[in-house]
């Protein structure tokens, strides 16, 4: 699902992404490609894995093999404490991450595009949060993407940021571009 993300108004535009989608699966390169995007910033939490698991659904590791086989460029930007397990993934799926103040700072966003040597219209960030992943991308004028949540269980601040969202979301319907 695409949105007309001129024609929110401001206050809600901020928050609008350019594609809603189910699963990372239904990201194809070449979709990105003929927008001029080459590159990925990912978050990690119930985008790539479930919270806190270290188990990357089969449909999501063949996604990023994918990916990379098309040549993008790839890297995590995740708000995760645990900085093992984002380093153990990291190297499992040869992508790299940056570090930083929470998303939607845009510290963290502007080092990983630092780090792929890409400009912020040449990159998509993907992420299942409207408050952080999004946001943080529109700060920056980056391609955003907007996952369903791979799995219901997550932080218990996010459960009560996912009642503000579906209240964004209807807000949204409007600007929605049909199929
Ligand atoms: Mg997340």
């Amino acid at each position: 699902m695409r949105f007309r993300k001129d024609e929110p108004p401001g206050w809600l535009r901020r928050w609008c992404p350019d594609e809603h989608v189910q699963s990372v699966a239904e990201i194809t390169p070449e979709h990105l490609q003929s927008l001029g995007i080459h590159a990925l910033l990912l978050d990690l939490d119930n985008t790539i894995t479930p919270w806190r698991s270290h188990k990357v659904p089969l449909e999501v590791a063949e996604w990023i093999k994918r990916m990379q086989a098309a040549g993008f460029k790839l890297c995590f930007v995740s708000n995760t404490r645990n900085l093992g397990r984002l380093q153990w993934l990291s190297e499992q799926l040869g992508i790299p991450y940056a570090r930083g103040p929470m998303k939607p700072r845009r510290t963290m966003l502007r080092r990983a595009l630092e780090m792929l040597d890409v400009e912020p219209q040449q990159t998509a960030i993907v992420g299942d949060q409207l408050f952080t992943d999004v946001w943080g991308g529109n700060r920056l004028g980056i391609y955003t993407i907007w996952v369903h949540p791979m799995h219901p269980r997550e932080f218990i601040g996010t459960k009560v940021s996912r009642q503000v969202e579906r209240w964004l979301l209807k807000r949204l319907e409007p600007y929605r571009v049909d199929k």
